[in-house]
């Protein structure tokens, strides 16, 4: 029996074009590859030895995209257009930023959207920075009673 192809995008419930970016400005890093590098460099015209030490820069264990200073995060990626908010490399773009957010809702949209509701005003951008930190469990002792806390480890330098 024949089969019958569907060619359908799934619904997703985000508008990146009415975002102000915030997956390219929060995370302190958008990990490169080599086959990153490669295709900056095809982008830019340049050697992909020039395009990972124009580009990129090493974060711990990682090779990162470089950032900037921004008009309302704290920083954002280098390749952000400021004053619109989309990729200026947009075909070149890393892997990372091709599969970001991988599910048909965006967090960050659904925060956006949220807060303009709540404050009544479109306009409005909440500011937000993630990190991570590593937590474990330890237990205290509460005045005879023991119970079971998060224990922070030291950031690290
Ligand atoms: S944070 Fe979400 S909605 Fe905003 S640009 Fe990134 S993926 Fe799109
Ligand atoms: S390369 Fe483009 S999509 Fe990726 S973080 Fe930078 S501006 Fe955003």
């Amino acid at each position: 029996m024949g089969k019958t192809i569907k060619d359908e995008q799934p619904r997703v419930y985000f508008d990146c074009a009415k975002c102000p970016a915030y997956c390219c400005s929060i995370y302190d890093r958008v990990q490169v590859t080599r086959r990153d590098i490669n295709r900056l460099a095809k982008h830019f015209g340049v050697s992909p030895e020039t395009a990972r030490r124009r580009y990129t820069k090493q974060w711990e264990d990682e090779r990162v995209l470089k950032r900037v200073k921004d008009v309302i995060f704290e920083e954002t990626c280098m390749f952000l257009d400021q004053e619109t908010r989309g990729c200026t490399i947009y075909h070149a773009r890393p892997a990372v930023c091709r599969e970001y957010p991988a599910h048909v809702r965006c967090t960050y949209y659904d925060m956006l959207q949220f807060e303009r509701r709540q404050q009544q005003d479109e306009t409005v951008v909440p500011v937000v920075q993630i990190t991570f930190r590593e937590v474990k469990k330890k237990t205290t002792d509460n005045g005879g009673a023991t119970e079971k806390v998060w224990e922070w480890e030291p950031e690290k330098p």
